[in-house]
């Protein structure tokens, strides 16, 4: 009976363990499936989070070149500007870019936190499919952080850098006229003073002569000397409308010389140039010869009334400036009774007396 029912029991048993095999062959299938769906859920929910991380990474790292960028232009337009109009507004735009990369630093730390924390749970409780499925679901569920404001930050900014790029243009634009206008005023200035230059030096040869100077060559023997002779007393004293200039060196080269600068009209203060290394001779008879010639010059200037050259030409036969040096020896020979010498020692008593009139 036991064999026999050993023979029985053993196909029953077969039979048996079969069928759990298959029972927990289909049950396994279903659980590798369910663990493989929250997998798929998982694996495009993290891929969706890991595409908005990188976005906004991607974005904020724009956003701080720009900001650089910007540093830069406000350091470098500086004084620039023709106001600081630009330069402030850049100032704000560079304060809300910074804002903006703060919050979002902050929302890409709270994504990042979240998925870390979804991704721990998912792995615990993968061994529970239904579990580890529902956190693959919220995770796929959380919203995307939006990078707007981060390219809203970097657009105003660089329309900012823009704006002050522009201001930079107009200061440069600004100082081009004002470096023209300052060149053209300079030109100008220039310009009048060759004018005025050449006009005087018109009036200088027109004078005959006035600015040469008269250097008379040194006499045979020692000349005495006048010590108590004035040179600026006598020049006054004979031709008020002269000044004395003294020049170092004037005469180097001369025993003695002195130079009538005329110039401007009539009235016109003459300058008579004179070497104070000769005040000494400038007190002998010759000196006072010098003195007397320059002070014609200064005198002939105020008479002749512009037409100093033409007038001693008539009076004279010479011609230019040879006659008007002429005349001022003769003129010397009215005061003294003697002449430089340098341009004649005698006068005709027509020319004498025309000299005369100068005085
Ligand atoms: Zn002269």
């Amino acid at each position: 009976m036991l064999v026999t029912r050993g023979r029985i029991a053993l196909p029953v048993i077969v039979v048996c363990s079969l069928v759990f095999s298959v029972i927990a062959g289909i049950s396994y299938q279903g659980y590798r499936a369910a663990q493989q769906d929250a997998r798929d859920v998982m694996k495009s929910a993290t891929s969706e989070i890991d595409g908005n991380l990188a976005s906004l990474a991607h974005d904020a790292a724009g956003l701080k070149v720009v900001v650089i960028r910007a540093d830069r232009v406000y350091t470098d337009s500086g004084g620039k500007t023709l106001d600081e109009t630009t330069r402030t507004a850049l100032i704000a735009s560079m304060t809300q870019a910074g804002t903006s990369l703060v919050q979002h630093e902050q929302s890409r730390d709270n994504l990042q936190a979240t998925l870390d924390d979804a991704t721990q749970k998912f792995i615990s409780s993968l061994p529970w499919p239904p579990t580890a499925l529902g956190v693959a679901q919220d995770l796929a569920r959380t919203p995307d952080v939006s990078d707007a404001s981060l390219i809203a930050a970097a657009t105003e900014l660089i329309v900012a850098i823009t704006a002050v790029q522009t201001a930079e243009i107009a200061w440069q634009v600004e100082q081009a006229r004002i470096a023209a206008e300052k060149a053209a005023a300079e030109a100008a200035a220039a310009e009048a003073a060759a004018a005025e230059e050449a006009a005087r030096e018109a009036a200088s040869r027109s004078s005959g002569g006035g600015t040469i100077t008269t250097g008379p060559g040194p006499p045979p023997e020692a000349l005495a000397t006048d010590p108590g002779f004035n040179v600026e007393a006598y020049i006054a004293s004979i031709a008020p409308n002269a000044y004395v200039s003294w020049i170092p060196g004037l005469c180097d080269g001369f025993y003695i010389c002195g130079r009538a600068q005329v110039g401007g009209i009539p009235t016109t203060p003459v300058e008579i140039r004179l070497d104070p290394n000769l005040r000494e001779i400038y007190s002998n008879r010759l000196g006072k010869s010098v003195l007397t010639h320059e002070s014609a010059h200064a005198r002939q200037w105020l008479y002749y009334d512009g037409s100093i050259i033409a007038d001693n030409e008539a009076l004279t036969g010479l011609s230019g400036v040879a006659a008007v040096e002429y005349m001022a020896d003769c003129a010397t020979i009215v005061i003294l009774g003697y002449s430089t010498g340098t341009y004649t020692s005698s006068c005709t008593s027509a020319q004498l007396a025309a000299a005369s009139l100068i005085w």
